[in-house]
């Protein structure tokens, strides 16, 4: 029975996703959903990011937490739009759904951005589930959490297109093998692309802003 309502559930959910791949595509707009756990660096790594991009791009982000406009703040200097989805008011819940990325991204004027950010909220596990209608799925791992997330939250990085791993200025003083991270990601989705950075350093940076421009210019060729 429970399991037969989370299928109307999650039908329901795909059906909004897709048209909100519509609704980016009609306007030329790239969308890339960040996930990981709480504490893995999407914040900053979006921080980064956009201030990276901000010259030469015009960028939104949609963020999502349970409860809080923390985040929020912490990028409004950023001097982008950015709008924060609480899920308290829906139950609380640990992940966002299409219905109200959608809502966000109709309160941008989408016609006008190049690019949005969406941080969805910080676990591995539901955010894989829910498809928002983002062009691209980006999970983060920070080196401190261990070399096995990929293999116990495999949904998560099947559905992925890249892996940053974060934190890598934390090597020396961990006992963490970067490669068997690597590894145990290509493992469940050899397609993935990996990019070690540190959102603190800049170390990697480039790499992962030279990945993003070639979308957006993936995007503008559509
Ligand atoms: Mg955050
Ligand atoms: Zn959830």
């Amino acid at each position: 029975m429970e399991i037969k309502i989370l299928r109307r559930v999650l039908a329901a959910n795909e059906a909004v996703a897709k048209s909100n791949k519509e609704l980016f595509s009609q306007h030329g707009v790239l969308v890339l959903n960040l996930m990981s756990s709480p504490g893995s660096g999407k914040t900053c790594i979006i921080e980064q990011s956009v201030e990276a991009l901000k010259n030469d791009y015009r960028i939104a982000v949609i963020i999502g937490d349970i409860t809080s406009t923390i985040d929020a703040q912490r990028l409004s200097g950023l001097g982008v739009p950015i709008i924060q989805i609480n899920t308290e008011p829906f139950g609380g819940e640990c992940h966002l759904e299409a219905s109200w990325v959608r809502e966000a991204a109709l309160s941008l004027n989408l016609q006008d951005l190049d690019l949005i950010f969406i941080e969805n909220v910080g676990n591995l596990v539901c955010p894989a589930e829910f498809d928002t209608g983002a062009d691209k799925n980006v999970v983060i791992v920070s080196l401190p959490e261990g070399e096995d997330k990929p293999l116990k939250y495999p949904l998560m990085f099947r559905i992925s297109s890249v892996l940053l791993v974060n934190k890598i200025d934390l090597a020396s003083v961990l006992d963490v093998d970067k490669k068997t991270l690597h590894r145990n990601a290509l493992q469940v989705n050899p397609n993935l692309q990996i990019f070690d950075i540190s959102a603190k350093t800049g170390e990697g940076f480039d790499a992962w802003l030279k990945w993003i421009e070639a979308e957006l210019r993936k995007k503008r060729q559509q």
